[in-house]
């Protein structure tokens, strides 16, 4: 069955990885709605270049990804959700007996209890059209662990659990649930990573990129929006039926160590 025509709701979706999604998915002529807990002229604008560019149609939809009714609110302002593509995120690094307990309950809210409510809404969605695809952005960190990440870590394994159990619920359906773990890509979110880590460190930019970052990514690049894109697509396609409750590491290398 072509992804052509189909509907794609991508949570946190104006920049970083779920913009090159969204873009992914709109030249492969998925119409795409975007997300994010804003309502800029920019959001709207974003929606507007991506149609303008692949003749596709795009939209924006404001939900604030920490609030449960807002999550499952967005799978009905989008009016159909073929594909839902769980991507919103934030990040927060420090020791684990000083990380603030309203960061830890930021971040378990968007990137793990919003997945749950959004695939909630959007499975019976799913089954009245008679196809669907989940698709989990969970991390390198769903695999692995970093120091000081513990909300983080903690809600990108989360995600990979409930991956797994959406896969089961949905085995005998033509819905498959997967998760793509990326390792660094270059966006505002880890943009806004380096200049903490230049200070804790004393290091330069370049240097932290390098030692740092990619110090576990053995491919020592950055993975790119678009190959992430180019994933979830793949997953869209006939190709991927049967392929479901995995992982999809796009990380260089990084879960090879
Ligand atoms: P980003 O900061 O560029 O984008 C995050 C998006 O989430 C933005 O559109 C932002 O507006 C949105 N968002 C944040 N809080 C929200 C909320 N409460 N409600 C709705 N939207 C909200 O970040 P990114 O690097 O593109 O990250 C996207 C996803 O990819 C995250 O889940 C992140 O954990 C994951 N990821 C990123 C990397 C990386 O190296 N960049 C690696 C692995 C996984």
């Amino acid at each position: 069955m072509s992804v052509q025509g189909k509907t794609a709701v991508i949570t946190g979706s104006t920049s970083g990885i779920g913009l090159g999604i969204a873009w992914e998915l709109a030249r492969g002529g998925v119409k795409v709605v975007l997300n994010s807990f804003s309502d800029s002229d920019e959001d709207h604008a974003i929606a507007r270049q991506i149609t303008d560019e692949t003749g596709t149609e795009a939209r924006y939809v404001q939900a604030d990804m920490s609030k449960p009714d807002q999550c499952r609110a967005l799978i009905g302002e989008a009016g159909a959700c073929d594909i839902l593509i769980n991507n919103a995120g934030i990040q927060h690094v420090a020791p684990i007996d000083e990380f603030p307990t309203e960061k830890w309950d930021a971040i378990i809210a968007i990137m793990l209890s919003s997945a749950f409510h959004t695939t909630a809404a959007a499975l019976p969605v799913m089954r009245k059209a008679g196809w669907g695809r989940v698709i989990n952005i969970a991390s390198a960190h769903g695999l692995t662990a970093s120091p000081y990440k513990s909300a983080y870590v903690a809600a990108k394994h989360g995600i990979v659990g409930m991956t797994k159990v959406v896969a089961l619920e949905t085995a005998r359906e033509p819905i498959t649930a997967n998760a793509i773990c990326p390792g660094y890509v270059l966006t505002p979110l880890v943009e806004g990573q380096i200049p903490d880590t230049m200070e804790k460190y004393g290091m330069g930019r370049e240097e932290v990129i390098e030692k740092v970052m990619l110090e576990r990514q053995p491919s020592k690049e950055f993975a790119t929006t678009g190959q992430l894109g180019g994933t979830a697509l793949f997953l869209c396609s006939d190709a991927a039926a049967q392929i479901t409750g995995t992982t999809i590491s796009v990380d260089g290398g990084w879960t090879a160590l």
